[in-house]
């Protein structure tokens, strides 16, 4: 039940048609695990935390740098040489002091990921490691637990919802767009090609909004959908995608049954730029 304090920091939430307070209740009940407390992770976190989420478990490792300021905004200028996660975890108990949070000092690898999942209503993936997000597919749709993973590079951004929130059933995945995982020199990372700043605040906050409504079921949820961003030209879109039966992991003969670290693909293909005409 919410305490009287409860609702009124949260009447703005509970004011929206959907939400209520037995919208309100399902958030303090819900529990979300954060891959990654960085560009996208710092608003994922803070929307998080703030909407009253009950249960935030985050995983994280890294130790701040001055580099990471321009856009890892939970983060000032004297946390920098300290670790991220205990930075993270004292301000968003400053935030929301009524929420749990629950650190995992360590990086999201193939021998703690079912674990790190076990007891989760959704996971959010905000690290700029393709791996990460292999891991993280692979790990939702085995264990059945819905999953948005999120990217930003230069001017874009990219948010993929995967499973169904509704059965469980884990279809479709990642890997029905991307059965593996290209060589790591195909894809640049923020640190080789640069990002703007704003794009990890609208995509990390568009990814908080999205689990926000997968938790409460409002709404058409993106599960099964990619939602880009293109600040270049101010667009976004929204496309369906498709469970593909010849998936590895989610389709009628799956090759993948457990966890494993990625094998790249041999071949060089642009990553990011292969979405959008895929599609
Ligand atoms: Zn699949």
């Amino acid at each position: 039940m919410l305490e009287s304090q409860e609702l009124s920091r949260y009447s703005r939430n509970i004011l929206l048609s959907g939400v209520g307070r037995a919208g309100q209740e399902k958030l303090k009940s819900a529990r979300i695990l954060v891959i990654g407390a960085g560009g996208l992770g710092s608003p994922v976190l803070a929307y998080l935390a703030a909407a009253g989420v009950g249960h935030l478990r985050i995983l994280e490792h890294d130790t701040l740098e001055l580099t990471n300021l321009q856009r890892q905004i939970l983060y000032d200028t004297a946390d920098i040489g300290h670790s991220k996660l205990d930075a993270a975890v004292d301000r968003l108990r400053k935030l929301n002091p009524n929420i749990e949070i629950e650190p995992w000092n360590c990086r999201f690898e193939v021998g703690n990921a079912r674990e790190a999942l076990q007891g989760m209503d959704l996971v959010l993936e905000t690290t700029d490691s393709i791996p990460a997000k292999f891991l993280c597919n692979d790990a939702s749709v085995l264990s059945g637990i819905p999953a948005l993973i999120g990217g930003i590079l230069r001017f874009h951004g990219t948010i993929i919802g995967t499973g169904t929130h509704k059965n469980g059933a884990g279809r479709p995945c990642y890997r029905c767009l991307f059965p593996a995982a290209p060589v790591a020199e195909a894809v640049p990372t923020c640190a080789d090609a640069g990002v703007l700043g704003a794009m990890a605040g609208m995509v990390g906050s568009a990814m908080a909004a999205e689990a926000l409504k997968i938790i409460l079921g409002l709404g058409k949820a993106l599960q099964g959908r990619v939602l880009q961003f293109e600040m270049m030209d101010s667009s976004f879109r929204c496309i369906d995608f498709a469970a593909d039966p010849a998936c590895p992991l989610c389709g009628e003969n799956p090759t993948i049954h457990d966890l494993h670290a990625e094998e790249p693909l041999s071949e060089g293909a642009d990553f990011l730029n292969r979405l959008p005409t895929n599609l």
